[in-house]
Parts: structure tokens; C-alpha cells; sequence
């Protein structure tokens, strides 16, 4: 399977560096010159025409949102960078901005001129300190470039870009989490709808809140055009993906595809390798740990546009929003995370309940207290308390959250639990019985 490198085209060739110098010598800040030259409304239409849907994870339309930004209120309109990559299994955006971060300074500079941003904030997670400084200097290159900062290029148009960083929380990640945190405080995530950051953001201000990934793609965009961009990938998910792939395939790292073009089974057997000498695959996280599990072996019959069906096994799956939708879990960021037959699900899922009990923000109950208390079971079992009712505990406690929250982390963290045990009941129904068969061979060590 050949890849479609358009965000990665130069990122890894040999001798290709991180700073102006050699993105400049590689076509770089080519296109901000070009769309400076162009009436912004333009640029908004071009990126609308695209059909990009937000790589963050929720895969909202990006022309959308920024169509949906409050240009009458006479307020600054503000353009937020959400490079609070914390999703587990996803490492993309930390890669881009270690690789090449002028791609995303140039990037922010578009989107900014297209929708009359002067002040854009580039919010990187607490844990990336060093892609903090590889902005920091890269920002200051441009700066000194006149690419950056007051009246770019000569044409009167000024815009500055600020890096913030998080202190470490999977909730600032949240979209009005990221803003109450910019702003200074806890980052206890908004009430929305009714009012989005698109009208009401930072400081009550419109704002526009994209990820890395997205923002990269708008340089693409605008360099190809939006029709030649929706060309790219398949109907309504256009263009490319970068996919994460961790876990148990021979070769684990990051592949940029045209969305939908490639199966899941071709992404672990063909590229990534296949699984480990001996083992089989057993399931795969598709899109961050928020999304729900499949398990190798499971099949979705999905209905085609003319009424007729058709049935995937889980190889078959096309890597893209709508397609992972249907069978039921999602493509969220691009995280995808392989087990094998040596991952037991009970531990699989302990792990995972144990990072959202201890990044939920508590302002929800059912979000505070429901991930704590299946943090609890499942720990309970792994550490040898297992008791016969507690599959049945896990799902009841898990079926409370979704839908009765104030944001979307009630879904990411009852989601796991919901599919683990519904999908591996061999694993989790008698889990208090088998518990002290032995593990199989090449299984990690429980701590
Ligand atoms: P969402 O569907 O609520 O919103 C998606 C985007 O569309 C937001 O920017 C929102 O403001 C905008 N939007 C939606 N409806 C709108 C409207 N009517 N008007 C204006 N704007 C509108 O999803 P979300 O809660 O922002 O994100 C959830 C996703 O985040 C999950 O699916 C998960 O995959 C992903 N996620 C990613 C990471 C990561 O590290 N990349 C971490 C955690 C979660
Ligand atoms: Fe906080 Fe969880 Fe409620 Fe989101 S769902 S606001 S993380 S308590």
C-alpha cells in the first residue's frame, strides 16, 4: 500500500530540518504568499469546498465551523491551536510540530488572514515541553521573517501567535476546557450548545478552535484548491489521515493514507506488518481509546446507498469518520492501538478506566463517580477480588453515563467498559474463575 504523504510529503526525507532555512528551500511559506493576495472570503470558501472534517476526533466539517463564526459582533475573533494531544494512542500532532513546525506556523497564518484573527494561540499539552521550545524558536524565525507578527509580507495585515501550555490535564483537550484554562482557570469544560466557541469562546469572543492536524491541511488546501483537496480520499472524508498505530504489529509509528482508501486490515497486515511471530490479532482500538473496541473475528452488516447490504469483518473496515460510525465506534484522532492474544481484557480495561477516573474534572456525577467506580472494579479484579456480579456492575455502572453529561469525556470513559465486556465475555464473565489459570506466554507482567 502506497501512502499519500501530503502533511508528511518532507517530514523524515533525509537532511530535512525543523527550522526556516530548509522549509523555506522546500516551497515553505509559498501558499501564505499566495493567500495573502486573496480576498479572505475566498480562502473560506475554498476550505468549505474541501469538505476537511476536524482531525481532532469529532470530525466536524472545518469550512462549517469557521462559516459558523460570529462576524457581527464587532468582537476580536480568535483562532485556537489545539495541540492538546492527550488522547491515548495518539502522538500525531506532537510528531508535526517536532518535525515541522513552520507547516503549522503557516497553516495558523492562512486560517488567521482568512477569518481576521490577529491573536492566535497555538494551546500544546504540558507534557510536550520540548515541542513548546521547537515553536517557541520556530515562531521567532518567522517573526524576524516578517512572516509573523505585524503587518506580514507588506500588506498591512498583522497577527500574532502565542504558545500556551497545559499543565498536563486530559481535559483540557476539551475544546471549552482548553478556553477556560487559556483564560486562566480550572479547566472545567462549558455547557454547549447552546453557544459554541464558533460565537461565544475565548473571553465571550468568536473563536475558532481546530486541531494541529487540521490546520495543516488548510495550507494544503489553499495551495490545491478545495475541489482538488475533496478529490483526495473518498466522499465526505476527504483528503488525508495520519494514523498512530501502537500496540502489537511489527511495525508500529505513523502512516498518512487517503481517507478511506485504506481497510484496517491492509493498515496492521501490509503495513505495519501483521502481528508478532506466533501470535494472532485478538482487537483493535481504531481511533483513541475513547472510541469503542472491535474484536477480530466480529462482523457489521452496513446498508449501501441503493438499499442492498453489505457484511465487513473487522480487516475489511475503510479507515474513514463514516464507515468506523457505522460499525459502531469511531475514527476519532487517528489512534489506533492493536492487541493480541497475549492481552487479557480485564487488564486491558483496567488500565484504561484507570487514566479516565484520574482525568475526569468531577463537575458531572455520573462522569466522577461512574469512572471511579469502574477505575474500582476493574481494579478489583486484576488484583485478585474479582467477584461473580462484577461484568454485570461494569456495564450497569458504564450504561448511566452517556448522554448525561456535560461533555463528551461521560461517552469517552463509559465507552471502553460498554464494549470491552460486551465484546470479550470470555474474558470478563468468568474472569473470577480463570483468574489463576496461567497467563499465556509472552503476556506482560501484571504489576
Ligand atoms: P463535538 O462534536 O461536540 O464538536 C466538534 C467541533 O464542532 C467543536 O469544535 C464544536 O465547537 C464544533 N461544533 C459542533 N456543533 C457546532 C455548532 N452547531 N455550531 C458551531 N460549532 C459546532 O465534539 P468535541 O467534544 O469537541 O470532541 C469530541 C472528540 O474529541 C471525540 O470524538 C474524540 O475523538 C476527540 N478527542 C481527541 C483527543 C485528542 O487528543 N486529539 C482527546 C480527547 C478526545
Ligand atoms: Fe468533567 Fe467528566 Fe463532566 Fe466532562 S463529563 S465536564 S470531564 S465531569
Amino acid at each position: 500500500m502506497q501512502q499519500r504523504r501530503i502533511i508528511f510529503k518532507h517530514i523524515d526525507e533525509p537532511g530535512y530540518t525543523n527550522d526556516l532555512a530548509c522549509y523555506q528551500r522546500n516551497g515553505g511559506y509559498d501558499v501564505l504568499r499566495k493567500a495573502v493576495a486573496r480576498p479572505p472570503a475566498e480562502l473560506i470558501d475554498e476550505v468549505k469546498k474541501s469538505g476537511v472534517r476536524g482531525r481532532g476526533g469529532a470530525g466536524f466539517p472545518a469550512g462549517v465551523k469557521w462559516n459558523l463564526v460570529d462576524r457581527k459582533s464587532g468582537k476580536p475573533i480568535y483562532l485556537v491551536v489545539n495541540a492538546d494531544e492527550s488522547e491515548p494512542g495518539t502522538f500525531k500532532d506532537r510528531y508535526i510540530i517536532h518535525q515541522d513546525p513552520h507547516q503549522l506556523i503557516e497553516g495558523t497564518m492562512i486560517t488567521c488572514f482568512a477569518n481576521n484573527v490577529k491573536q492566535a494561540y497555538i494551546y500544546i499539552r504540558g507534557e510536550m515541553p520540548e515541542g513548546a521550545r521547537i515553536l517557541e524558536r520556530a515562531i521567532a524565525e518567522a517573526r524576524a521573517a516578517n512572516l509573523v507578527g505585524p503587518n506580514i509580507l507588506g500588506t498591512g495585515y498583522s497577527c500574532e501567535i502565542y504558545v500556551h501550555r497545559g499543565a498536563g490535564a486530559y481535559i483540557c483537550g476539551e475544546e471549552t476546557g482548553l478556553i477556560e484554562s487559556l483564560e486562566g482557570k480550572r479547566a472545567n469544560p462549558r455547557i454547549k450548545p447552546p453557544y459554541f466557541p464558533a460565537v461565544l469562546g475565548l473571553y465571550q469572543c468568536p473563536t475558532i478552535v481546530n486541531n494541529v492536524e487540521t490546520i495543516c491541511h488548510v495550507k494544503h488546501i489553499i495551495d490545491m484548491g478545495g475541489e482538488a483537496f475533496a478529490k483526495i480520499g473518498t466522499p465526505n472524508n476527504t483528503g488525508t489521515r495520519i494514523y498512530c498505530v501502537s500496540g502489537h504489529v511489527q511495525r508500529p509509528g505513523y502512516y498518512e493514507f487517503e481517507c478511506g482508501k485504506i481497510t484496517l486490515g491492509q493498515l496492521l497486515n501490509d503495513v505495519c506488518g501483521g502481528p508478532r511471530p506466533g501470535r494472532a490479532f485478538k482487537a483493535v482500538i481504531p481511533g483513541g481509546s475513547s472510541s469503542k473496541i472491535l474484536r477480530f473475528g466480529e462482523t457489521f452488516t452496513l446498508k449501501n446507498k441503493d438499499g442492498s447490504t453489505r457484511t465487513l469483518a473487522v480487516e475489511d473496515i475503510p479507515m474513514d469518520f463514516d464507515t468506523l460510525a457505522a460499525c459502531g465506534t469511531m475514527g476519532g484522532s487517528g489512534g489506533v492501538i492493536v492487541m493480541d492474544d497475549t492481552v487479557n481484557m480485564v487488564e486491558a480495561l483496567a488500565n484504561i478506566n484507570a487514566f479516565y477516573a484520574h482525568e475526569s474534572c468531577g463537575q458531572c456525577t455520573p462522569c466522577r463517580e461512574g469512572s471511579l467506580w469502574m477505575k474500582r472494579i476493574t481494579a478489583r479484579m486484576v488484583h485478585g477480588a474479582a467477584r461473580a456480579e462484577d461484568a454485570a456492575l461494569l456495564k450497569n455502572v458504564a450504561d448511566q453515563i452517556p448522554g448525561r453529561t456535560i461533555c463528551a469525556m461521560g461517552e469517552a470513559c463509559a465507552w471502553p467498559t460498554q464494549s470491552y465486556v460486551e465484546k470479550f465475555p470470555e474474558d470478563f464473565g468468568n474472569y473470577y474463575e480463570t483468574k489463576k489459570t496461567p497467563r499465556p506466554a509472552g503476556a506482560p507482567q501484571l504489576v
